[in-house]
């Protein structure tokens, strides 16, 4: 104020620091900073410089309570604050854009930097450091003291955005993937010059509201041993556009690429609602309303802030499993591309500048877990949302999922759909991209939600689930009553909300027409997959239960190569008993008609917790009480699964397989329990099968090894690279941090195969694999040209397994075997 008094304009500045507390008066408050900025408030724009902490979330809370177009005129701006109110204040008098007034608070620690450097022992990086003509690599270049030396010299690439999309979330989720494998800091700006300070590149929120598009420039730094190996690896991950396929028809992409606008017509019929096409087809039946049931956050204040960051902590940890495993459900039901969104929010949840503005929240506000997390991402949802690309835009949705997950740990509450009866449409505000995953399609006829848009994952995900669903339909919940006949028009994305009887018939026949071409084209999965030689292989689906029976039988399934029996006990208190297995497994035979059924005994332990099953926590779960080992160890639970089993096999063929085998000791201790069971029923005068064939599953390095010695004591192998990837990589399959070590394509995975594959055969037993790289079709040639006799996978990717199947001759295949085994990395 003293630099500019009396000057002509005067420059406005407001203060608003401190909070209502004479006890405690340090902190920020957001109705302050509103009365501020209102205060000095003209159309010219608002610079609001804040030191730390509250005080950033203060100012982002309190430009939420502006109209829209004020809101666009004020500039959060990180510069110093008190050298860049100096400068802005005295640029403010030259009564130039505000643009220039930013651009001299933020280069407002150059000049000191520059005088004080030569007395400096570290140098500090400031965002001059990252103006592209000081690039670090100059570093060695100025006068500083020898001891200089010590400190890693930055570098820096630039790379020109060469994707489609841009940036967008699954892209910048590979980038973030990538260089969390190396433990150089990389940041990152965009343009050139740079629009703005350079961002962490290894958060993904950070990553993605960065706004890169095709053929923007960004400049990477790396400061660090690995600094090198980090931008190399950069380098070559753009060269493969950063992973995306812009070939791949991608309804969510065409949108984002055209920023189309997602706006809903309004129809003049007033029997007829319109919103956005999200997802082909047409329904008609019963609406269902789902309302909102956000969790209300109470904001609180705490004595120990230890408690409360420990808490929060806790919940991450625990959503981030639950969302691993929404992904490998999401991997056996959709595509590869459909389960990497839940790699992208895993990659959210587990953003390290996520946490530590939670953490700063909690240290300076000493409020709850729940608020402060509920702040952090109401900010980062609002970031999102400023975003010009849509597709980008639409993120916020995906973080207020993760959010929203989070909360409900914090508060003890459930963040799960209810149960859905009867066969109904959907009607919601909006549906989180976790719960659209786990949607039946046999009971959701259709999906209707108030918000959302065409690029949101929800819509993604309802169109890989082959539910109809029109988005953003303004108003629908309250236009609209529970059980109430409606029709729905996927492709036009619009729905009738009253309808005569010829109407319902008439949308009745679309619906079945629709099925029905579907159909066809799945039929040609039907046929049998044999190469060009005439060798036939065997393809299968992956099951956990009776009800995606069906979708295994329409997708052409030859048989069940995977039952994860598990999933019948979860969800439940207590094991289901023999008979209530028996059912289950009678009802998968008959469904299945003829054709063979691999029902794994009980897998539990590592990602999957049973929790009245007992087993507790556990240093490493994954290491520990799992799958045969809990079972050997607990006959009582074990021994009704294989009497229930010998039962539902005594006129159907159904096959028995034991997981996480590491010893020969171990298949002979269930082999003799088995045995045991079948002499008891017997006995006992009750049908059961005398001889089902028995096998293992390959998921243990331990059994890759002792492959020869198992395969004498079984009739087949099936290869779980899930497991058998962790397992030989030492890489966690739930943890984002070493995705890229876990990968059944590794050099040593292809070999444990081929070695297993080799065992089996001089055995003369036949081998499969069970595991998600079966249903990749393209790793079908190379799957083929190891020897392997069975595929099993989940039911949407088997038509295109056979038909590259079909496509292959037995020498091509081994050629592309070979050629694989000869390569050394992935
Ligand atoms: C595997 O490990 O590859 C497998 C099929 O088992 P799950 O994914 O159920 O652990
Ligand atoms: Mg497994």
């Amino acid at each position: 104020m003293q630099m500019v008094q009396g000057a002509d304009p005067s420059v406005r500045i407001a203060i608003a620091g401190g909070v209502d507390n004479p006890d405690d008066p340090i902190g920020t408050d957001p109705m302050r900073v509103l009365e501020a900025i209102e205060s000095v408030y003209s159309d010219d724009g608002v610079l609001v410089l804040m030191d730390l902490g509250s005080a950033l979330m203060s100012a982002e809370a309190a430009i939420e309570f502006l109209d829209p177009e004020q809101q666009e005129k004020i500039y959060l701006c990180e510069a110093p604050i008190v050298e860049g109110a100096i400068a802005a204040a005295v640029q403010a008098t030259a009564n130039g854009p505000i643009a220039d007034v930013i651009a001299e608070a933020r280069n407002a620690l150059a000049a000191k930097a520059q005088q004080l450097a030569p007395l400096l022992r570290i140098p500090l990086p400031t965002s001059a450091d990252f103006a592209p003509e000081s690039a670090a690599s100059d570093a060695e270049s100025t006068d500083l003291p020898t001891e200089e030396a010590e400190t890693p010299a930055t570098e820096k690439i630039a790379i020109t955005v060469p994707n489609r999309l841009g940036l967008h979330a699954r892209p910048a989720a590979k980038v973030v993937g990538l260089l969390n494998q190396y433990t150089a800091t990389v940041q990152v700006t965009k343009g050139d010059p740079p629009d703005a300070p350079p961002i962490n590149a290894k958060s993904i929120n950070q990553l993605t509201t960065l706004g890169a598009r095709q053929g923007d420039k960004l400049i990477f730094y790396a400061t660090g041993d690995d600094a090198s190996l980090a931008l190399a690896a950069l380098q070559k991950l753009a060269k493969q556009n950063f992973g995306d396929d812009d070939s791949a028809p991608d309804k969510a992409a065409d949108i984002a690429a055209s920023d189309a606008k997602t706006d809903a017509p309004q129809s003049a019929d007033e029997n007829e609602l319109v919103g956005i096409p999200a997802s082909d087809g047409f329904a008609v039946g019963p609406a269902l309303l789902l309302q909102p049931e956000l969790p209300t956050i109470v904001e609180r204040q705490i004595e120990d802030v230890e408690v409360e960051w420990k808490r929060l902590r806790v919940a991450i940890e625990v959503t981030a499993a639950e969302l691993a495993e929404i992904q490998r459900k999401s991997r056996d039901r959709l595509n590869e591309a459909e389960a990497d969104i839940f790699q992208a929010h895993l990659l959210m949840l587990q953003d390290p500048e996520l946490a530590q503005r939670a953490k700063v929240l909690l240290d300076e506000r000493q409020i709850n877990a729940e608020a402060a997390w509920q702040r952090v991402i109401d900010a980062v949802a609002a970031e999102y949302r400023k975003q010009e690309n849509a597709y980008t835009r639409e993120r916020a949705a995906d973080l207020l999922d993760i959010g929203r997950r989070v909360l409900h740990q914090l508060m003890g509450t459930t963040a799960t759909m209810p149960q859905i009866e009867r066969p109904s449409i959907l009607v919601a505000r909006d549906i989180a991209p976790s719960d659209a995953a786990l949607l039946d399609p046999a009971v959701v006829l259709g999906l209707i939600t108030e918000e959302g848009s065409a690029t949101g994952h929800s819509a993604i995900l309802a169109r890989a689930l082959g539910i109809p669903a029109v988005v953003g339909v303004a108003g629908a919940l309250s236009a609209l009553e529970n059980g109430q006949i409606i029709g729905l028009f996927g492709q036009e994305g619009r729905l009738k909300t009253r309808l005569t009887p010829s109407e319902i018939a008439a949308l009745e026949d679309q619906r079945a027409a629709w099925l029905a071409a579907r159909l066809a084209a799945r039929e040609n999965g039907q046929q049998p997959a044999i190469t060009t030689d005439g060798r036939r292989i065997e393809v299968a689906a992956n099951i956990g239960g009776p009800m995606e029976v069906a979708a295994a039988m329409a997708s052409g399934a030859e048989g069940v190569g995977l039952f994860r029996t598990e999933l019948l006990f979860m969800g439940h208190d207590h094991a289901p008993s023999e008979d209530e297995q028996y059912a289950v497994y009678c009802a998968v035979a008959a469904e299945m008609v003829d054709r063979p059924i691999i029902v794994r005994t009980l897998d539990v332990g590592g990602d999957k917790p049973i929790p009245y099953l007992g087993i507790g926590p556990e240093a490493n779960p994954f290491l520990g009480w799992r799958g045969i080992r809990y079972c050997l160890d607990n006959p009582q639970i074990f021994k009704p699964q294989l009497r229930a089993l010998l039962r539902a096999a005594a006129d159907h063929d159904i096959r028995i397989m034991f997981p996480m085998v590491s010893t020969v000791d171990e298949v002979r201790a269930a082999k003799a329990l088995l045995k045991e069971a079948q002499v008891e029923l017997r006995r006992e005068g009750v049908p059961s099968a005398q001889s089902p064939q028995v096998g293992i599953m390959i998921e243990v390095p331990s059994a890759v090894l002792v492959a020869e010695q198992l395969a004498a004591e079984v009739d087949f192998f099936s290869i779980g690279t899930n497991d058998l990837t962790q397992y030989v990589m030492a890489a966690d399959r739930g943890n984002a941090q070493v995705a890229a070590l876990n990968k059944a394509l590794q050099p040593a995975l292809l070999r444990a195969i081929q070695r297993v594959v080799q065992a089996a055969h001089r055995a003369n037993i036949w081998i499969g694999i069970c595991g998600e790289m079966a249903g990749n079709p393209l790793t079908t040639p190379l799957l083929v040209g190891l020897g392997l006799d069975e595929l099993s996978m989940s039911a949407p990717a088997i038509p295109r397994v056979k038909a590259q199947i079909r496509a292959l001759s037995t020498k091509d295949a081994q050629a592309v075997a070979n050629h694989c085994l000869s390569l050394a990395s992935v």
